[in-house]
C-alpha cells in the first residue's frame, strides 16, 4: 500500500510503500506521548525505507532520544521543523525499515480489528486506557512484531 504523508503545515510531503499500514499498535512510552501523542500514545506503522521519498527535507529535524540510562537512542525521530509535527522514525538498526506516525498519513488507512497497547508501564494514570476484548497489552514491547501481526491477520499487503 503506498502511504503519503505530510506535517500540519506541509513544508515537508512524503511518500512510503508500506507493507505493515494497519494503525493497530499503541505505544503509551513516555518518549511517544511527548514528541507524538498527547491523547496518550503514538501509533507508528511500518514501511520500506527504500522507498521513502521527501520533498522539503531541509526542513527536517531528527530527534534523539535520551534514554533513562543516559544513553542516546539509536531511533532518529524526524520531525518538521517550522510546525513540529512528527512525521517518522527511523532507526539504523534496522535499515530496510521506516516508521511513519499514523497521524502523518494522509491516505486513508485500514481500520484496525484490534489493538495492541504497548508500554503500559509507563502509562500515565490519566490516561484512561480503553481495551477492547480480543485487544492485547503488553507492561514493554509485545512479543510479536508489525510485520507478525500482519501476516497473523492476513491483512500484509
Ligand atoms: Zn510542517
Ligand atoms: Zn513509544
Amino acid at each position: 500500500m503506498l502511504l503519503e504523508g505530510s506535517c500540519h503545515c506541509r513544508a515537508v510531503r512524503f511518500s512510503v510503500e508500506s507493507h505493515e499500514p494497519v494503525p493497530f499498535m499503541r505505544c503509551y512510552c513516555s518518549i511517544c506521548r511527548k514528541t507524538a501523542g498527547s491523547g496518550g500514545f503514538a501509533i507508528n506503522l511500518g514501511a520500506d525505507f527504500r522507498t521513502l521519498e521527501v520533498e522539503g527535507r531541509e526542513h527536517l529535524g531528527v530527534y534523539r532520544a535520551r534514554m533513562e540510562d543516559g544513553r542516546t537512542s539509536t531511533g532518529q525521530r524526524h520531525f518538521c521543523r517550522e510546525c513540529g509535527s512528527a512525521l517518522w522514525l527511523y532507526d539504523p538498526s534496522w535499515p530496510d525499515l521506516v516508521h511513519p506516525h499514523a497521524g502523518a498519513v494522509d491516505t486513508p488507512l485500514p481500520t484496525p480489528p484490534v489493538v495492541t497497547h504497548m508500554m503500559l508501564g509507563s502509562k500515565p494514570s490519566w490516561v484512561a486506557l480503553q481495551v477492547d476484548r480480543d485487544d492485547s497489552i503488553a507492561d514493554t514491547y509485545p512479543d510479536e512484531s508489525l510485520a507478525d501481526w500482519h501476516r497473523r491477520h492476513h491483512l500484509s499487503r
